[in-house]
C-alpha cells in the first residue's frame, strides 16, 4: 500500500519497526506479486542465475556418481580381480570429486557476483529514495531504523539469496535426481527408505517453530538493547542521562535485557542440540532397514553387496535434502518480512516532487505572496487556518506569537518541506509547485536555531553550501557574519574540527557559522529562526551585525524573538493559532492596544530600557 504523506499519514505504524513474525506454523505470505517484485532484481543478472541453475543440476547429478561407482568397485572391479577397471574406477571417482569441486568454485563465485549486486542495487535505490522522502518521514521514524533497513536488512537480503534461494534449488535437485536413482535401482528399497521420512519431519518441523519462537524474542531483545545503546550514548541521550543522574537506572535497564538476550540465546542453541540427537537416531533407522531387507534380499540372491551400500549412501542425499527442506517455510517467513521490510519503505511515496511541467526559476527581486494558506501535519489538526501576506522583495517580515502558534510552519512552506492543504503560496506571481524543488530551493537560505554543522572542520561546514567557493569569498562570508576573527583565534583556524553538530562551538558561533554559510550560498530569500537561547550581549551583538549582513537586500522572512529584530522589521505578522492576528509595524500595533501589545507587554517590555549592547 502507498502511503500518503501529505496528511500526515504515517499512522505511527512506521516507527514500531515492523517485524512481521507471523506466529509459527502459520503459511508464510509468499504472495505472487511479492515473487514478482523480488524476482524483478534479478533481471539484470539472469545470464549469471541461468548458469547458477546449471551448475546445480550438474553437481546434483555428479553426486550421484562416486556412490554408483563404489558400486561398480565391489560388485565387478573386486570380485572379477580386474585391476584396470578398478583403478579406472577409483581415477572416475576421483575426476567426478574434482569436477564436482571446481563447480562450487565457479557456483560460489556466481552466488557472490548475484546477491551482492542485489544488494548494491538495492542500497543505491533506497539512499536515493530515502534522499526524496518528506521532513515529515525522518520526524516520525524511530532513530536507527533508517540506519537499520539501509544496512542489516538490505544486507539481510544476501543470505536470504545464498541460503533460502540457491539451498532450495539445489536441495531440490538432490532430492529429485537421488529419488529417481534409487527408485532405477530397487522400487521395493527405495520405498523403504522413504517410508521413514514422516519419522523425522514431524521433530524438524517442532524444533523449527521452538527456535523460531526464541529467535523472535531474542530479536525483540536484541532492537530493545540497540533502542538503550542509541538513545543514551547519543550526544543528547547522553547528556539527558548525566543531567538526570539516570545512568544507574539505565545500566539496570541495558544488564536486565542483555541477561535475557543471553538466556534466550542460551535456550535458542540448546533446541538445536536436542534436535540434532534426536534426528541422528532417526535417520540412522532408514539404513537399518535397508541393512535387513537388503540382507535377505542378498541371502536369497536378489541383490548385491555393491547395490546395498550404494543405497545406504545415498539415502543420506536423501535425507539431508529433505531436512532442509522442511525448515524451509521458516526460512521463507524470514525472507518475506526481510523483503516486505525493505518493500515498505519503497511503497511510501514522496509525494513532494517536481511537478512534470516544473521549470527552474529564480525568485531574485520578486515577492512572496500567501493567499488563504490551508495546513494540518495531522487530519483535523489544523496547523495554519487561513494564512494571507505579501512578503514584498527586499524587505523583511518578522513572525511573531506564543509557542506553538504554527511559526515554523510557515517558513517550512516556502521551501515545500511539507506541502499546503489548500491555497497558493508563489513567488512573484508563480506557485511555488511551478518551480523545480531544486531551483526552489537553491532560491532559499535556512538559519534554523538547531545549526545543522557535522563533524568535520569549519572550512568543511561552510563549503557544504558551495563547493566550489573560493577562499576570499569563503573569508568575507564570515567576516560579513562577524565570525573570522574569531575563527582566525583558533588553533587549527578553518581547519578547526567543529565535533558532532558543532559541539565545540557556543550557541552564539554556531549560529553566526550558519549565517556566515548562507552567506556563501547568497540566496535571493532568507528564512531565519532567531535563536531564542540567551546570549550575552556581545555575542548577542555579533548575531546582530551578522543578521544584517545576512538580511541586506534580501527577502526575508524571520521567526523574531528579539526586539530589536522585530523593531528592524518592514513588517510584522503576529500568528496566533495558525492565523495572523494582527499585521503592521512595531509602532502601528502598539497603537492597536491588540494582541501585539499583550505579546510586547509581556516578553519585551523589560528589556527596552536596557542599554543597547557595546562592542568591545
Ligand atoms: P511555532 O513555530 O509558532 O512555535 P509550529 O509551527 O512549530 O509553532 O507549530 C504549530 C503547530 O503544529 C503546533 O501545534 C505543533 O505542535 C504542530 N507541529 C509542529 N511540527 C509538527 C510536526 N512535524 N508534526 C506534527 N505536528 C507538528
Amino acid at each position: 500500500m502507498a502511503r500518503d504523506f501529505s496528511s500526515g499519514g504515517f499512522g505511527g505504524g512506521l516507527g514500531r519497526g515492523k517485524f512481521k513474525f507471523d506466529e509459527a506454523g502459520g503459511r508464510p505470505d509468499l504472495s505472487r506479486a511479492l515473487l514478482l517484485r523480488i524476482s524483478k532484481y534479478f533481471i539484470p543478472y539472469w545470464k549469471q542465475t541461468l548458469v547458477v541453475v546449471l551448475v546445480l543440476s550438474v553437481s546434483a547429478v555428479l553426486g550421484l556418481l562416486p556412490p554408483i561407482l563404489i558400486q561398480q568397485i565391489i560388485d565387478h572391479a573386486l570380485p572379477d580381480k580386474n585391476l584396470r577397471l578398478l583403478v579406472l574406477l577409483v581415477l572416475a571417482s576421483l575426476g567426478t570429486t574434482v569436477i564436482s569441486g571446481l563447480l562450487g568454485v565457479l557456483q560460489n563465485y556466481l552466488n557472490s557476483f548475484i546477491s551482492l549486486n542485489i544488494v548494491h542495487d538495492m542500497k543505491n535505490q533506497m539512499y536515493r529514495h530515502l534522499q526524496q522522502m518528506p521532513l515529515q518521514f525522518f520526524s516520525e521514524v524511530k532513530q536507527g531504523e533508517v540506519i537499520t533497513r539501509m544496512t542489516s536488512d538490505i544486507t539481510g537480503v544476501q543470505s536470504v539469496f545464498n541460503n533460502t534461494i540457491v539451498n532450495f534449488t539445489s536441495n531440490l535437485f538432490i532430492l529429485v535426481s537421488t529419488a529417481a536413482a534409487l527408485f532405477f535401482m530397487n522400487w521395493k528399497l527405495a520405498l523403504l527408505g522413504i517410508l521413514v521420512v514422516p519419522l523425522f519431519i514431524v521433530p524438524t518441523r517442532k524444533m523449527g517453530n521452538v527456535r523460531w519462537k526464541l529467535a523472535k524474542q531474542t530479536q525483540e531483545k536484541v532492537s530493545e538493547q540497540n533502542r538503550i545503546i542509541q538513545e543514551t550514548l547519543s550526544i543528547s541521550g547522553y547528556l539527558l542521562m548525566k543531567l538526570f543522574t539516570r545512568e544507574s537506572a539505565e545500566y539496570r535497564t541495558f544488564t536486565a535485557i542483555n541477561a535475557e538476550a543471553t538466556r534466550l540465546q542460551i535456550r535458542e542453541s540448546m533446541a538445536g542440540r536436542w534436535f540434532i540427537m534426536f534426528l541422528s537416531t532417526f535417520t540412522s533407522i532408514g539404513p537399518m532397514l535397508i541393512y535387513l531387507y537388503g540382507g535377505i534380499l542378498f541371502i536369497q540372491g536378489e541383490l548385491t553387496i555393491g547395490t546395498i551400500i550404494t543405497f545406504v549412501a545415498l539415502l543420506g542425499r536423501l535425507y539431508g535434502p529433505v531436512m532442509q527442506m522442511t525448515n524451509l517455510y521458516v526460512d521463507i517467513k524470514r525472507s518475506v518480512a526481510l523483503f516486505e521490510r525493505i518493500f515498505d519503505y519503497f511503497d511510501m511515496e514522496p509525494v513532494i516532487t517536481d511537478q512534470p511541467e516544473a521549470t527552474p526559476i529564480s525568485a531574485a527581486g520578486k515577492s512572496i505572496l500567501f493567499d488563504n494558506v490551508h495546513f494540518a501535519y495531522q487530519p483535523d489538526k489544523p496547523a495554519l487556518r487561513g494564512i494571507s501576506f505579501t512578503a514584498a522583495a527586499g524587505t523583511v517580515t518578522a513572525l511573531v506569537g506564543p509557542s506553538g502558534a504554527g511559526k515554523t510552519t510557515i517558513t517550512s512552506l516556502i521551501p515545500r518541506l511539507y506541502e499546503i492543504q489548500s491555497g497558493t503560496i508563489s513567488i512573484g506571481g508563480t506557485s511555488i509547485r511551478e518551480f523545480t524543488l531544486e531551483s526552489l530551493r537553491s532560491q532559499i537560505g535556512l538559519v534554523t536555531q538547531d545549526t545543522y554543522l557535522f563533524n568535520g572542520t569549519i572550512r568543511d561546514n561552510l563549503l557544504y553550501a558551495r563547493p566550489g567557493a573560493a577562499e576570499a569569498e569563503m573569508i568575507e562570508a564570515c567576516r560579513a557574519a562577524y565570525i573570522h576573527d574569531f575563527i582566525m583565534g583558533l588553533p587549527e583556524q578553518y581547519e578547526t574540527i567543529v565535533g558532532n553538530r558543532g559541539i565545540k562551538l557556543s550557541g552564539g558561533e554556531q549560529q553566526r557559522l550558519s549565517i556566515a554559510r548562507v552567506l556563501l550560498k547568497n540566496p535571493p530569500v532568507i528564512i531565519m529562526d532567531e535563536a531564542t537561547s540567551a546570549l550575552d550581549t556581545v555575542s548577542e551583538y555579533y548575531i546582530q551585525q551578522a543578521m544584517h549582513s545576512l538580511l541586506a537586500n534580501k527577502t526575508g522572512i524571520v521567526i523574531a524573538h528579539r526586539l530589536s529584530t522585530i523593531v528592524a522589521a518592514d513588517q510584522i505578522l503576529v500568528v496566533k493559532d495558525g492565523m495572523i492576528a494582527e499585521k503592521g509595524t512595531h509602532d502601528g500595533l502598539l497603537q492597536q492596544n491588540g494582541v501585539y501589545k499583550a505579546l510586547y507587554d509581556k516578553q519585551f517590555e523589560p528589556k527596552v530600557f536596557s542599554d543597547p549592547p557595546v562592542a568591545e
